[in-house]
C-alpha cells in the first residue's frame, strides 16, 4: 500500500511533507489547499455497492445517447471515481465493467465530442502503441 496524499479525500499517493505533487505545490505557493476532485459518495445507508453508485452517477440513457457523468471531474472535464479504493477514470471504468475486461496498459479513444459522457459506445479501443 503506498502512502495517501494527508489533504481529505485526496486519493493521490505521497509525494513530500505527507502531500500529494499537487498539494505540495499549492502549499508550497502559500495557497490555499483545494481539493482536486470533488467525490460524491451514496446517499447514508443506502447500502449501494461501488458498482451500483457507479451507475447511477454514469446517468445511463439510450444506446446512442451521450451518459454524461454525474459525479466529480478532473479539470479537464474527464470524470473521476473511487473504485474499490482506488481513484479512476470514470469512462474507462464504465468500458471494463460493460466488457468486463481490464483495460490496463490500452488506450480508449472517444468518438463523441463530450468529455465527461461515459457510455461505453461512444468508445472504442485504439490498436496498441508500436514500440519504437
Ligand atoms: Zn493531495
Ligand atoms: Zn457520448
Amino acid at each position: 500500500m503506498v502512502a495517501l496524499c494527508s489533504f481529505k479525500n485526496c486519493l493521490k499517493p505521497m509525494l513530500a511533507k505527507k502531500l500529494c505533487n499537487a498539494h505540495y505545490v499549492q502549499q508550497y505557493k502559500g495557497l490555499k489547499l483545494t481539493p482536486l476532485v470533488e467525490y460524491k459518495v451514496p446517499p447514508k445507508g443506502s447500502g449501494m455497492s461501488d458498482t451500483e453508485w457507479f451507475w447511477v452517477l454514469a446517468n445511463v440513457k439510450g444506446e446512442d445517447e451521450c451518459w454524461l457523468w454525474q459525479g466529480g471531474k478532473i479539470p479537464a472535464g474527464y470524470g473521476k471515481y473511487v473504485y474499490h479504493g482506488e481513484s479512476v477514470y470514470a469512462h474507462r471504468l464504465a468500458y471494463e465493467l460493460t466488457y468486463n475486461l481490464s483495460l490496463y496498459g490500452r488506450r480508449l479513444r472517444r468518438i463523441c465530442i463530450y468529455a465527461s459522457c461515459v457510455n461505453p459506445n461512444h468508445m472504442e479501443l485504439t490498436a496498441r502503441p508500436r514500440k519504437v
